[in-house]
């Protein structure tokens, strides 16, 4: 069976893979799967900012109402707010039509379980199953489902974060902030938050345009130039911008200093932790020391796991966390809910800065230092599972390994550093990743390691 979901829902190029009788298709599933446990389901959906997004929602629709579901459509708004309205008003499901930070002529479905959490991959594939069996299960005329539309989810959105941050301490403050929202699906958010705490707004990118005439909307250092230069020329307090579906944040310190995200996380986590004198710290086992260091520092406890939001929703649940995130912006804050949250992240941020007085570069200054060294080998991949094996069994005899973790690949943890050798799901490689506090050492880690497996997969 070929595999529709990915690591983040469905996503493909527009009329060519991701089309119309695929959109509808996977609504009759959706539908099938939701109609086993509920008579009638209500569907919220929405929408990021790119061109072919009334094409695919009217197709999703479709399927769904076909099936007897009643669908809600709560327009362009960014993914946390719909996993918000599905938690908060009662879905027992949410459809978001977006490609994150994919180029334009990308865009993907998404699904929302009822508890506001992205779909499992138990439940992906249930609706995969149905939809490549094509058993899907029609409803008669006379129940059909209903659709409507409903203006209110910015607003019980803005107000869920509102009331989940010190809104008079922040305003106090008078921060100015620009914000680059990448002409994404921030834009009809994000601005309107900003002024109801207080915030003088340089705005950049803030008009929805899914062509993305400001720049490319993964927000990296390259694409973010306009940002990094604007705040120390208006002499802002901070800079934000958001990725295409505004789930992730990323931030630029009063002197336009790009701050990379494993440090915002690290900072947010340092905080959660301080706030509740201690408590357990979510991230994937590819995150960088510093959120392990701050966090242990601080009296809490951090649990690794394996890559994927999705994932580390679901731990920092079952193990009732205090925060969790991953290293490339997406945060996530227990108090709204459990999701990546980039406008709650960019609050968040500001509440810290002002409970400590501090400016954000100098916060930042607070977050050890590591340097990371990133590359790929080839591996064939009926040999992955053995190189991993191997290289496990054959460093727990090594004195130079520490700890070997399994949660994702296969993690060494090294008196002055650590390794992690990670299977690519759909490449022939391998990904390894190695992080020291010296750069050249990192890089040495890297290559004795990759030798290491490359030599295993020659012997097997
Ligand atoms: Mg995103």
């Amino acid at each position: 069976m070929t595999k529709l979901f990915g690591t983040n829902g469905i996503r493909g190029i527009v009329n060519e893979e991701m089309n119309c009788d695929l959109a509808l298709g996977i609504g009759k599933a959706w539908g099938t799967y939701l109609k086993k446990t509920n008579n009638r389901p209500k569907v919220a959906i929405g929408t990021d900012a790119r061109l072919s997004n009334h094409m695919l929602k009217n197709a999703i629709s479709a399927g769904l109402l076909a099936t007897g579901c009643d669908v809600v459509d709560v327009g362009m708004v960014p993914t946390p707010t719909l996993q918000y309205v599905v938690k908060e008003k009662d879905f027992e499901s949410g459809v978001i039509i977006t490609s994150s930070h994919n180029p334009p002529e990308f865009n993907g479905i998404k699904g929302i379980a009822a508890d506001g959490t992205e779909f499992s991959k138990d439940i992906e594939e249930e609706i995969e199953k149905i939809y490549f069996e094509q058993s899907y299960v029609l409803a008669g005329w006379k129940d059909v489902g209903s659709f409507s539309t409903w203006d209110g989810a910015i607003d019980l959105y803005i107000n869920g974060i509102l009331n989940a941050v010190d809104v008079e301490l922040i305003k106090e403050k008078q921060y100015h902030v620009v914000l680059d929202c990448g002409n994404g699906a921030g834009c009809p958010v994000t601005p309107i938050l900003l002024e109801k705490l207080g915030c003088k707004i340089t705005k950049l990118y803030c008009e929805p345009d899914g062509t993305f005439p400001g720049h490319n909307s993964e927000p990296l250092p390259e694409n973010l130039a306009d940002l990094i230069k604007k705040v120390p020329e208006v002499s802002a307090d901070l800079g934000a911008a958001q990725d295409g579906d505004a789930d992730r944040a990323i931030f630029v310190d009063e002197k336009g200093n790009y701050i990379w995200g494993d440090k915002s996380l690290a900072l947010c986590a340092k905080f959660a932790v301080i706030q509740k004198n201690g408590g357990i710290a979510v991230t994937p086992v590819t995150t960088s020391s510093c959120f392990d260091d701050v966090v242990l520092k601080n009296g809490g406890e951090v649990i690794h796991t394996m890559v994927g939001s999705p994932i580390v929703a679901r731990v920092m649940i079952d193990k009732n966390s205090v925060f969790g995130g991953e290293e490339n912006g997406g945060l996530i804050f227990p108090e709204m809910q459990y999701c990546r949250d980039s406008a709650m992240s960019i609050a968040k941020i500001m509440e810290i800065m002002a409970k400590n007085n501090k400016t954000l570069s100098e916060l930042i200054d607070t977050i050890p230092k590591y340097e990371v060294h990133k590359t790929k080998m080839p591996c064939p991949n009926d040999k992955k599972e053995i190189v991993m094996e191997t290289l496990a069994e054959q460093t727990k005899d090594d004195s130079s390994v520490l700890e070997v973790d399994e949660t994702d690949g296969v993690k060494l943890y090294l008196n002055d550093g650590w390794v992690l050798m990670r299977p690519s799901g759909t490449e022939p490689i391998f990904r390894v990743y190695a992080e020291s506090k010296d750069k050249s050492r990192a890089e040495e880690i890297a290559l004795t390691y990759k030798k290491m497996a490359e030599e295993i997969i020659n012997q097997n």
